[in-house]
């Protein structure tokens, strides 16, 4: 036993001088989180008057056009720069007309959305499954599978019809090979030279998209999605997604979902130059509310470490159910 009143102990270094009080702590501070850094995504229910709220996500509601004006206001006080817009059409088909409809509910809400506040920066989702009648990303092969190359006119067209409407920025998520390519073709041959892509490149086949599917009614009524979504053990593989997808003009790049991804985020962050979002989705969310709900994790501190968890990782933006909830204490 050492007789440690004697005991001369080499020098160490002293860590904890620089957590001694919240003034030191905040100038330290390597990763900053802010409303800017923040896109909040909304259901926009065709037919629906009010709000109508989503069991599976806590705190969230499917909303009816007539909430936009009142949404874009709380955005606005809220400092919250972005939204990401799905929606939820009357009725469906094979080949997922909606979405392209020049009166969809995605193009109708767009503009309302830019009428109530022009700064609002509006993202619009390009894809097909929340309007195909089977559900999948694009029509179907006889065998089942999404005809990848009879997708990609369709995205196209989704894109001008939301640049037309006054989407500031596309975001393709069907994971169909050459999209990128196809709506940067009919963006700029539309007049849309100048409305940039944000590809949800690395976007994994997840567990925790289970709650969006009930939000936006988007459940594949057969199969999966793991023949167009990625493998979650592959991060080379989503290295050379978003490598393709930037070669082929994607402005910037995301990787969907965040927490069980952040080492794929970090290495996109050091891999390339361009902005990277990460999609904190669904299922972390309602994971968080739950636990939140039944006392065993504290609101605050949870939210603040899991956004700053990305931040950390990498992301420049974090599209986030948190979003108003988190802004709304700063
Ligand atoms: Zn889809």
């Amino acid at each position: 036993m050492l007789d440690w009143k004697t005991v001369e102990l080499p020098p160490f270094k002293r860590h904890r001088r620089l957590r001694r009080s919240s003034g030191i702590r905040s100038m330290v501070r390597e990763t900053d989180l802010a409303p800017r850094n923040l896109i909040y995504p909304l259901f926009i229910e065709a037919g629906l008057q009010g709000r109508s709220p989503i069991l599976s996500m806590p705190g969230q509601d499917r909303i009816g056009v007539d909430q936009l004006n009142a949404e874009a206001d709380d955005l606005a006080r809220l400092g919250i720069p972005a939204v990401l817009l799905f929606g939820l059409p009357v009725s469906k088909d094979d080949l997922g007309s909606g979405a392209y409809a020049r009166d969809g509910i995605v193009q109708q809400s767009i503009r309302r959305l830019k009428e109530a506040n022009p700064e609002l920066v509006v993202v619009g989702d390009v894809c097909l499954c929340e309007y195909t009648s089977h559900g999948h990303c694009g029509p179907l092969l006889p065998d089942g599978s999404v005809d990848n190359d009879a997708t990609l006119p369709l995205l196209a067209e989704t894109a001008v019809t939301l640049a037309e409407a006054g989407c500031d920025i596309i975001a393709p998520s069907d994971m169909m090979d050459g999209r990128v390519t196809a709506i940067r073709l009919a963006l700029d041959s539309a007049g849309f030279a100048q409305t940039p892509i944000l590809s949800y490149a690395a976007k994994f086949s997840s567990a925790f998209y289970g709650p969006f599917r009930d939000a936006a009614d988007s459940a594949p009524q057969f199969g999966d999605r793991r023949g167009y979504q990625m493998d979650p053990a592959n991060a080379r593989m989503a290295l050379d997604e978003v490598a393709t997808d930037i070669a082929e003009g994607a402005d910037m790049v995301m990787v969907k979902p965040a927490l069980p991804y952040l080492d794929v985020l970090r290495q996109v962050r050091d891999r390339v130059d361009v902005p990277v979002a990460a999609y904190n989705v669904s299922g972390e969310y309602s994971m968080l509310m739950a636990a939140i709900q039944n006392g065993w994790l504290d609101e605050h501190r949870a939210i603040d470490e899991t956004l700053t968890s990305i931040r950390r990782a990498g992301a420049d933006m974090i599209i986030t159910y948190h979003a108003k909830q988190w802004a709304a204490r700063q």
